[in-house]
């Protein structure tokens, strides 16, 4: 096992925020990650699970115990079926997919990160996600066995998973995909990349900070509608977007030390820079704050704080 140590992981994550890592080591292999997992529980220290850092903030002290980065980029094609490591880019393998002729990942253009972080956060856009995909994934569970399970066991929610739920980690998935019009598909990537280069900044983030607010959550969407949320824009989706709350809260472009609300997309924050994990956490505290008092509504983070 190649053990670092003191690396900074401000290079390991979008917001390129983050203090170093105590102790730091690339995994391969499900035998690699294995045998990480025992290096910390035997030196009796915590560890984190790396795959692009795209919805990671990281303290500005940085992690104390392992870092565990995963390079597990296995990736094969049999017919419409997808054997892919949690390593593999999300970018990569829907390139890949296309290159195959497969249609199905057109969901995936413009999230970067990787395959596990994807599965674990089911993460999406248009109401789509890896959920759709996903046919049986194989993880380490708390005893450190390999285990396997189907996609519709994996418990996906909105930003969520049964991976999520139990911190167990992603070795290894199959998708199920279709031979589709790849010409079609490819336009409507394109189209949706155009639109989100427009709707989102490019300085450094780690994406949305907060989760939509399902409709199921607010109390009575009656209270909503007399503060002037236009809450039948949102029926389509059920969802009411942080971010138009948070413009309507008049927060875009607040701003502490290097971090600032966007100007472009109420719900990215970004670095300016030099911004800090402690910056970040301020205005994040603020935002919620502001949203509690003017729409009695409590955002949750869709960003993992890791302090
Ligand atoms: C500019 C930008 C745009 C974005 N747009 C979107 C979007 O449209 N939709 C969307 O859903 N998200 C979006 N995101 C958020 C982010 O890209 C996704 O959440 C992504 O899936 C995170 O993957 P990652 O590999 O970077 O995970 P990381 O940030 O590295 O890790 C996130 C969490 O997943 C865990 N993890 C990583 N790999 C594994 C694994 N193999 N098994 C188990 N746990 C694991 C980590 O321990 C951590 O807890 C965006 C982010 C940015 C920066």
């Amino acid at each position: 096992m190649n053990l670092q140590k003191n690396i900074p992981l401000k290079e390991h994550t979008t917001f390129k925020i983050g203090g170093p890592a105590e102790y730091f080591v690339e995994a391969t292999s499900a035998e690699e990650l294995q045998e990480a997992l025992l290096w910390a529980k035997e030196n009796k220290q915590q560890y984190l699970v790396l795959g692009g850092g795209s919805n990671l903030l990281i303290s500005d002290d940085g992690y104390k115990g392992l870092v565990i980065k995963l390079k597990l980029d296995k990736l094969e094609f049999i017919d419409t079926k997808v054997i892919v490591g949690p390593g593999v880019k999300l970018a990569y393998l829907l390139n890949t997919s296309l290159e195959h002729s497969l249609t199905g990942l057109e969901f995936a253009a413009g999230i970067p990160g990787t395959v596990g972080g994807a599965i674990r956060g089911n993460a999406g856009t248009f109401g789509l996600g890896m959920a759709d995909v996903v046919k049986k994934i194989k993880y380490l569970d708390e005893s450190n066995e390999i285990r396997e399970m189907y996609g519709h066991q994996s418990g996906f929610a909105y930003r969520h998973s049964i991976f999520k739920e139990n911190n167990w980690i992603i070795v290894q998935a199959e998708l199920e995909l279709e031979h589709g019009n790849t010409e079609k598909s490819r336009a409507l990537i394109k189209e949706r990349l155009d639109k989100r280069q427009e709707a989102q900044p490019n300085q450094p983030s780690a994406g949305c900070i907060f989760k939509n607010i399902r409709f199921e959550e607010v109390d009575d969407l009656e209270v909503l509608k007399n503060k002037h949320v236009e809450v039948d824009n949102f029926l389509q989706f059920k969802k009411i977007p942080a971010a138009y709350l948070i413009d309507r809260a008049g927060l875009k472009g607040y701003t502490i030390g290097d971090a600032q609300v966007s100007e472009i997309h109420a719900n990215y924050i970004i670095n300016k820079g030099q911004a800090t994990a402690e910056q970040v956490i301020m205005l994040i505290s603020f935002i919620k704050q502001q949203i509690r008092d003017k729409y009695g509504i409590q955002l949750q983070e869709e960003v993992q704080i890791v302090v």
